[in-house]
C-alpha cells in the first residue's frame, strides 16, 4: 500500500488526500482543495492533471500544447516543492481567491513566491484562471 504523504503537505496519506483529484475519480469541491491538488500536481510531475485544471482563457494555453507540457514538465523536474502554506481564501459563487506561498527551490536557489491566485467555476469545475505574484514571502497581502 502506497503509505507516502501527500506532496500538498496536508500531513495527510497521498491517498487520502490529492489522489483521488489526480485520478480523476473526484473533484476538488472548492478552490482551496483545487490548489492543493495542483500543487502537489506540480511535485509529482503530473502536467496533465495541470494542464486539465487551467481555465481556457488562462494566457498559458496561448503557446502551443506541446511546449506548454514541455515547460511544464521541465520546471517539475527542476524544482524541489518544499512546502505550501495557504494564507487566505475567498468564495464567492463562482470565483474564488486563494493567497498561498510555495517554497520552491530550483538549483539549491530559493524560489519561493506567494501568489494570489484566481480560480473560477466552469460547468460545475473549479479552474485556475490566473494569478499575482510576489516574490519570497509576504505577510503584508
Ligand atoms: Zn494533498
Amino acid at each position: 500500500m502506497n503509505k507516502k504523504l501527500c506532496p500538498c503537505q496536508s500531513k495527510k496519506q497521498y491517498i487520502d488526500c490529492c489522489e483521488k483529484f489526480h485520478l480523476g475519480k473526484k473533484k476538488p469541491q472548492n478552490a482551496k482543495d483545487l490548489m492543493r491538488s495542483r500543487f502537489s500536481a506540480y511535485a509529482l510531475s503530473l502536467v496533465d492533471y495541470i494542464i486539465k485544471t487551467s481555465h481556457p482563457k488562462n494566457v498559458c494555453f496561448q503557446k502551443d500544447l506541446k511546449t506548454l507540457k514541455e515547460e511544464i514538465l521541465r520546471f517539475c523536474k527542476d524544482t524541489a516543492f518544499a512546502n505550501l502554506k495557504i494564507l487566505d481564501f475567498i468564495e464567492e459563487k463562482n470565483k474564488a481567491f486563494v493567497t498561498f506561498t510555495a517554497y520552491l527551490k530550483a538549483d539549491k536557489k530559493d524560489i519561493t513566491f506567494t501568489e494570489i491566485s484566481h480560480f473560477e467555476k466552469k460547468d460545475g469545475k473549479w479552474l485556475y484562471k490566473d494569478g499575482q505574484i510576489f516574490e519570497g514571502e509576504r505577510k503584508d497581502l
